[in-house]
């Protein structure tokens, strides 16, 4: 059998693989830790739930518009009014089967073969491929951990070709947690419009920042930048609604367009039911999120702190979501019972192996240098994890 040329330059999810190992480790009776899940470990807030049992309940079960209800996308314009101060028409914006889903149909409306995207790294897992399988070509830019992982201007008017058509930001990042300021977004978005290009603003993490600091996007930089700019946002982290599948975009009503014809050519609408929910989930109470944010500060504090304490390893303060890129070179070139450790793949193999601890190497990020750790588990797994690491480090010579 011959699978698509296509297919065959991407590979599975690796954050979902390494959930998928440990999960089957688990289901053997092994007692796995993990630090691999990219969710927040918390319940979706009651209200939404009984939005979504209400629907049901009412026979709200059949096809939807493809792009999503209109009250759903007057729930999404209301949101970025008033945390954003963004105006969007209901046709510049739209609803899709997750964050992930809305990027893919971005790609598929937006790039060409031979278009270049600009991808910071550390990135999120699913960009690069997302990139390739609508045929264009990532171009990956190498952040420094001594700048926070931040792309700067410079960094950037040198990665821009002739061919070079979007750049992907993520603020708060995964796998970083890097909020970028709005000083450094202006100066990123000059760079924008002298070589008009888009850009996606990835934002799913937005409500999840640490020390009261405020979010800022880049489309909030000016009309102009605005235009050029996609937003993606969804309900997945911010109400711990990941298996819902609702995502969002708003940006240039012919992009949407082209959007929504691929949607609806494919999957058709999102979830009715899980329309609903979001619409409850936007215009409801939003107390559940403070709370969120106060538990993982609380981990995100403990973990790096128990991080930085650990011989060998250092780990710049995460800003946002709940993920800690730790640097592990130290323990590069080590051995342990005659398997040599060469890169952060073989570390989280042993890892695995000798601690029973799942985590995601930074190569999935593209940087070999770190291990994502998630922080969406509870304090007491985090340090009993930990321990154990820990103890598997100590054996390494
Ligand atoms: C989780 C995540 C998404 C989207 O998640 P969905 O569940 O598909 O909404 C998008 N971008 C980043 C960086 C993420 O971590």
């Amino acid at each position: 059998m011959s699978l698509s040329e296509r297919i065959s330059r991407i590979k599975p999810s690796p954050t979902l693989a390494m959930n998928a190992k440990a999960l089957s480790m688990r289901a053997a009776g092994i007692d796995v830790i993990s630090f691999g899940v990219g969710e927040p470990d918390f319940d979706t807030p009651e209200h939404i739930r009984e939005e979504a049992v209400r629907a049901m309940e009412e026979g709200f079960t059949r096809y939807t518009a493809v792009g999503g209800i209109p009250e759903l996308k007057d729930a999404i314009i209301e949101k970025f009014r008033r945390d954003n101060n963004l105006n969007y028409e209901r046709d510049e914006v739209m609803v899709s089967c997750g964050g992930k889903h809305v990027l893919y149909n971005l790609a598929q409306a937006l790039l060409n073969p031979g278009d270049e995207v600009i991808i910071p790294a550390p990135y999120w897992v699913s960009y690069p491929p997302i990139v390739i399988l609508a045929g264009a070509d990532p171009v990956i830019v190498g952040t420094a951990e001594t700048e926070d992982f931040k792309l700067s201007p410079e960094l950037l008017d040198t990665a821009i070709t002739p061919r070079t058509k979007l750049l992907i930001l993520n603020s708060p990042s995964n796998p970083t947690g890097t909020v970028y300021t709005q000083s450094e977004l202006e100066a990123l978005a000059e760079v924008v419009l002298k070589h008009d290009i888009w850009v996606i603003s990835d934002e799913i993490y937005e409500k999840l920042i640490f020390d009261d600091r405020p979010f800022y996007g880049i489309a909030q930089v000016s009309e102009e930048v605005k235009s050029r700019t996609f937003v993606i946002n969804g309900v997945s982290k911010t109400y711990a609604m990941t298996g819902w599948r609702i995502g969002y975009a708003a940006g240039a009503r012919e992009m949407i367009a082209g959007m929504t014809k691929i949607q609806s050519q494919s999957t058709s609408n999102p979830n009715s039911i899980a329309q609903k929910a979001a619409v409850a989930a936007l215009n409801g109470p939003q107390d559940s999120i403070q709370a969120m944010i106060e538990a993982f500060d609380q981990r995100r504090k403990h973990l790096l702190q128990r991080l930085n304490a650990m011989t060998g390893v250092r780990c710049n303060a995460p800003g946002g979501a709940f993920y800690a890129f730790p640097n592990f070179s130290y323990y590069f070139n080590t051995k342990a019972q005659g398997t040599s450790i060469n890169g952060s793949t073989e570390l989280c193999e042993y890892l695995l192996d000798e601690a029973r601890v799942a985590l995601v190497p930074g190569i999935a990020f593209g940087d070999d240098n770190f291990i994502r750790f998630s922080y969406a588990t509870g304090l007491e797994t985090i340090n009993k994890g930990l321990d154990r690491i820990e103890g598997a480090l100590g054996k390494l010579v």
